[in-house]
């Protein structure tokens, strides 16, 4: 796998200059991305909400673990709409933490990010990457559907018999897809889901296929499919470098179950090309 190094003829240092003038966390960096230099060079990036403190510890996340010591930022919403209004995004991507210690796991947060976006772009679309709201999934998917993000997503990451080993205790695999299901069921306007799969965890090719055929049995219209890169000695191994041919077959079979879009490759991420993503799952439903 080859990446590309950031380049002054590129956009790259234009949006790294924006996140830090701004005071943002994205994704991007917190997890060590590949892609940085591809995403940010053309001019996108996935912003990380809610600090820079996750309060779970999936073995295969480079992002921070422990517990937070700040409540949400209130400003954080503008300053991100801000700095995607100069970024010129048309499909904005915004993840978060897992901030089990707030009351609402942050539901509200991205409410207002959702609003302050659609007051600063309002012609762009919005896709939020949510945790699982541990306890109060009800009411915060009532929340952030409630201002109507273009796209709800929601990754899996692993397949059934891995999830618990790899995401912990507090982490259930029927629980996600019920959360996707019950998303598109609460929404009252035509909201695209999406999931993402890590692969190289461990699990096999048809474990994978399972997890489609999950995804889609709960009405998923997107998934993403990229191969595991271990971020540090402390974190799970890698077990197989999926084949090429592996990750066409996965897309091949994925477009015969039915979803609207499916992009699977080596350096895939969640929020890889989303706006693409996005566009082939509308052409497809229209
Ligand atoms: S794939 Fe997503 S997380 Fe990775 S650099 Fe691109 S936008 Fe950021």
């Amino acid at each position: 796998m080859k990446v590309s190094a950031p380049s002054p003829d590129t956009r790259y240092f234009e949006v790294q200059d924006l996140v830090q003038s701004q005071g943002l966390h994205t994704i991007c960096e917190e997890a060590r991305c590949p892609n940085i230099a591809e995403c940010w060079g053309r001019g996108t990036a996935t912003f990380q909400i809610l600090g820079d403190v996750c309060t779970r510890a999936c073995r295969y996340c480079f992002v921070k673990s422990g517990r937070p010591s700040e409540p949400p930022d209130e400003l954080e919403p503008s300053r991100l709409a801000h700095a995607a209004r100069e970024m010129g995004l048309e499909h904005v991507v915004v993840t978060s933490v897992d901030r089990d210690d707030l009351p609402d796991r942050g539901a509200a947060h991205y409410a207002a990010t959702i609003r302050a976006l659609k007051e600063e772009l309002p012609n762009a679309s919005v896709e939020v990457l949510t945790p699982d709201f541990l306890g109060i999934e009800e009411e915060a998917l009532a929340t952030v559907l409630g201002e109507q993000p273009d796209v709800f997503n929601h990754n899996i990451e692993t397949v059934r018999r891995l999830h618990r080993r790899m995401r912990g205790a507090k982490v259930e695999y029927e629980r996600a897809l019920w959360l996707l299901e019950r998303a598109k069921q609460l929404a009252t306007y035509d909201v695209l889901t999406k999931s993402g799969i890590i692969v190289g965890l461990g699990e096999t090719n048809d474990e994978v296929l399972e997890t489609m055929q999950d995804l889609r049995a709960h009405d998923v219209d997107v998934v993403t499919i990229g191969q595991y890169l271990q971020p540090s000695p402390k974190h799970a191994p890698i077990d197989r470098w999926v084949h090429p041919d592996e990750f066409r077959m996965f897309r091949e079979q994925g477009e015969e179950m039915g979803f609207g879009s499916v992009f699977s490759g080596p350096l895939v991420r969640s929020s890889y090309r989303a706006d693409e993503q996005k566009h082939a799952a509308r052409a497809v439903a229209y």
